[in-house]
């Protein structure tokens, strides 16, 4: 990798002093290194010997290569990251990108942007992981659930319409499984109403909806880089882009409101407040390291490849699927919309079959096809009850959500997976919707 000159960190760029101030008080050392060696590259399989020797080579090369080499340089928020940046910007064809800890921060400084406070409401899908509603639920913002497409579970554009009110602030659509929320009518709705748009893009780094990537649709949209998703930057991680002029300060809403571009004179430095639609709002800190953008960027440039690998196996699973009645696969790609395929949804028709979803996946389960973690509506969750919300009137204003979660639907992973593992998770499905026909 080409790397730039140095990116000045205003905190501890004290140029070639006999004393300068360093960014990093102490270095790893090559021992170091090479237990995250062992820890990125652990033994496998029966060939610990193999591995113990292979490892002991590597060590030795790595104490010459230890009296050779210098310091590293910064370890957050230096080069690394700003690559990672123009990497992701070229990728999703967007003005401005930030990386971050998580997704979850990415919807903080949206929500932040927008001014969320206590009062107002915020419009998001009934199925998704909690993060998408956290910061409304810290900051006492009214959460309102939309129901869900029958078929995509995706956010159910129709709902939407029905359940804004003048005190929508945010909605934030989802793209459940990495398949494109029907985002035109959303948009349109925001528009008319002066409405700020997240797009949780957690699962859809690489999704494409009639041409535009993913994400770049909304004011905002925020990726997850955690290591459950389809690419990761060593274990957390997150990307936020945006197109509004505001796009300039996300380096700043990022880490407590310095501008990390600009070198401050002397020692004396001011923090400011950071200025969004809604007023002034105070920044958080949530700064990824130079190894976390290191890992997102190696595997973004794999990440065309990743998605085609995830599709091939979603493509056979959907061809073995539509031979059997009752089963409704998993869509795949159309003209305008083109899925990550993080997940493999997948429903099944209750005509067909005795017995539910529920009991699907236990036999499921039962051959070895370990489930895991489901997407719940979130009304199903305490939190929701503990914070004072009516559930009950929340799972009768989401009708579809809660018939596909009870009777319908379920997913499967699709990566990494061996061919041989895809065509077994094929077959189990197979017959355990054979064991439940009516
Ligand atoms: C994983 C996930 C998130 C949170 O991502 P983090 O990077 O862990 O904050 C948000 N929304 C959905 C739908 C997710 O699956």
């Amino acid at each position: 990798m080409k790397r730039k000159s140095r990116v000045s960190d205003f905190r501890y760029d004290t140029g070639a002093a006999k004393v300068p101030w360093c960014a990093v008080g102490e270095s790893f050392e090559v021992e170091d290194v090479m237990e995250i060696v062992r820890f990125l590259l652990p033994p496998a399989g029966e060939q610990r010997q193999k591995y113990e020797e292979a490892l002991r080579k590597v060590h030795l090369s790595m104490k010459q290569l230890g009296k050779l080499a210098g310091r590293a340089g910064k370890l957050t928020l230096g080069n690394r990251v700003q690559e990672a940046e123009e990497a992701a910007k070229k990728f999703l064809k967007t003005p401005y990108a930030c990386l971050l800890t998580n997704a979850t921060a990415g919807f903080e400084i949206g929500y932040k942007y927008a001014g969320l406070k206590a009062g107002d409401e915020v419009i998001a899908p009934a199925i998704t992981f909690i993060s998408t509603i956290l910061y409304p639920l810290e900051v006492g913002a009214r959460v309102v659930l939309a129901d869900v497409d029958p078929v995509t579970l995706n956010m159910d554009p129709a709902d939407v319409a029905r359940k804004i009110t003048p005190k929508t602030k945010v909605i934030i659509p989802v793209h459940l499984g990495g398949y494109p929320v029907d985002m035109a009518p959303i948009m349109k709705l925001a528009k008319q109403r002066d409405i700020v748009v997240i797009e949780d893009a957690a699962h859809a780094l690489g999704a494409v909806y009639r041409g535009k990537m993913v994400g770049t649709i909304g004011h905002f949209g925020a990726f997850s880089l955690h290591e459950v998703k389809n690419i990761n930057s060593l274990g957390e991680g997150g990307l936020l882009v945006t197109n509004l002029p505001f796009g300039k300060k996300l380096a700043q809403a990022r880490f407590v409101g310095l501008d990390p571009s600009r070198k401050i004179p002397t020692w004396l430095y001011d923090v400011l407040a950071l200025k969004g639609k809604g007023g002034y709002f105070a920044p958080g800190n949530h700064s990824a390291t130079e190894i976390q953008a290191l890992g997102f960027l190696l595997q973004l440039k794999r990440i065309k490849a990743i998605i085609a690998r995830r599709r091939k196996n979603a493509e056979y699973l959907t061809r073995r699927f539509s031979q059997v009645s009752g089963i409704i696969p998993q869509k795949l790609d159309e003209k305008n919309s083109q899925s990550t395929y993080h997940l493999y949804l997948f429903q099944l028709d209750p005509k067909f079959f005795k017995g539910n979803i529920q009991e699907f996946k236990k036999r499921l389960e039962a051959k070895g096809v370990v489930q895991i973690p489901h997407f719940a509506p979130l009304y199903k969750f305490s939190i929701m009850r503990q914070l004072g919300y009516d559930t009950a009137a929340m799972e009768k204003s989401c009708p579809v959500a809660e018939e596909a979660f009870r009777n319908r639907f379920t997913h499967l992973p699709l990566y990494p997976l061996t061919e041989d593992q895809v065509k077994y998770m094929a077959e189990a499905v197979i017959e355990c919707v054979e064991s439940m026909r009516r």
